[in-house]
């Protein structure tokens, strides 16, 4: 039995990719996706939305057109998605979120979700940043304490937020495995004069610039030498194939909260 999939947001740069790496995926039924009213693409194919021709399934506007679906993957606005996480507990539908920036309160609010639905929140979805994430700790672990943490990250002009979520989750991630707060030992650019680096500090530096679709690496860097984990995303297709991934795993899992972490058997 296919899992019935729905995108939310699917008339975005991710919304078309997903149609796509949904329509590819042999155990996914790609059932509908959601447009704003104001869209020019209400009631548009969902395969035409994403340049691969008619599939028979439709946008729509309301959400209640589209219950058929299991599993929800939305990648929309901070706003819609808080939205969609209320509807989505409403109708017990299990939800695989991709939007970024949300606040340390509205994490809460998603977190909560997780006692009455099935939900992933995912930063980053591309199976080779939730491997870097493995990588950060290990390296937190080994060499953290003694050297000083940078974050830096590139994407296209057009991206509302910074740092990255991925960025951020990069930081946490170091930050627990070192015991220090995020909140308290992050450096969001700097300018001026700022004296000397403190040794407990995470540094985030962020570049908007053109098509870039996603560059994240964080360095630990010592006197002598230094070491650089990079990641680089080529094409939004990565991030729409893991999304699939996270949806499939979904579908099979019990309420709770989740992250790509869990999907991929990282923890
Ligand atoms: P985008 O602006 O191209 O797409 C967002 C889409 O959501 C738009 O088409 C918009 O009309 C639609 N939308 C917003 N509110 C809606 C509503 N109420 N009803 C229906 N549709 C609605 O942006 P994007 O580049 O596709 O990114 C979307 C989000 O995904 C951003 O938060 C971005 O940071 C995030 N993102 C996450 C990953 C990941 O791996 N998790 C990767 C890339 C982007």
């Amino acid at each position: 039995m296919k899992v019935k999939v729905a995108i939310l947001g699917c008339s975005g740069r991710m919304g078309r990719n997903l149609i796509q790496a949904a329509i590819e995926h042999e155990s996914i039924e790609l059932v509908g996706g959601s447009v704003r009213s104001t869209s020019s693409f209400v009631d548009f194919d969902l395969g035409e939305l994403a340049g691969i021709g008619a599939i028979g399934a439709k946008t729509s506007v309301e959400l209640t057109e589209l219950l058929e679906a299991d599993v929800f993957i939305d990648f929309t606005s901070i706003e819609t998605t808080l939205e969609n996480i209320e509807w989505c507990k409403k109708h017990n539908k299990a939800l695989v979120i991709g939007t970024t920036g949300f606040s340390d309160e509205q994490v809460k609010t998603i977190e909560a979700a997780g006692q009455h639905i099935p939900v992933i929140l995912a930063p980053n979805t591309s199976v080779g940043v939730n491997l870097l994430f493995k990588l950060l700790e290990i390296t937190s672990k080994a060499i953290g304490d003694h050297t000083d943490i940078e974050i830096f990250e590139a994407h296209h002009r057009f991206k509302k937020d910074a740092p990255s979520g991925t960025a951020v989750k990069m930081g946490q991630v170091i930050a627990d495995t070192l015991g220090r707060d995020l909140n308290k030992c992050a450096v969001y650019g700097r300018e001026g004069i700022t004296g000397e680096r403190d040794k407990e500090t995470i540094g985030f530096a962020t570049v908007r610039a053109g098509d870039i679709v996603g560059e994240h690496t964080a360095f630990f860097a010592d006197i002598g030498e230094r070491l650089e984990i990079t990641h680089k995303a080529s094409s939004r297709m990565t991030f729409a194939l893991g999304a699939m991934r996270a949806a499939f795993w979904l579908s099979e899992a019990d309420n709770g909260y989740y992250d790509m972490q869990d999907v991929l058997g990282l923890k």
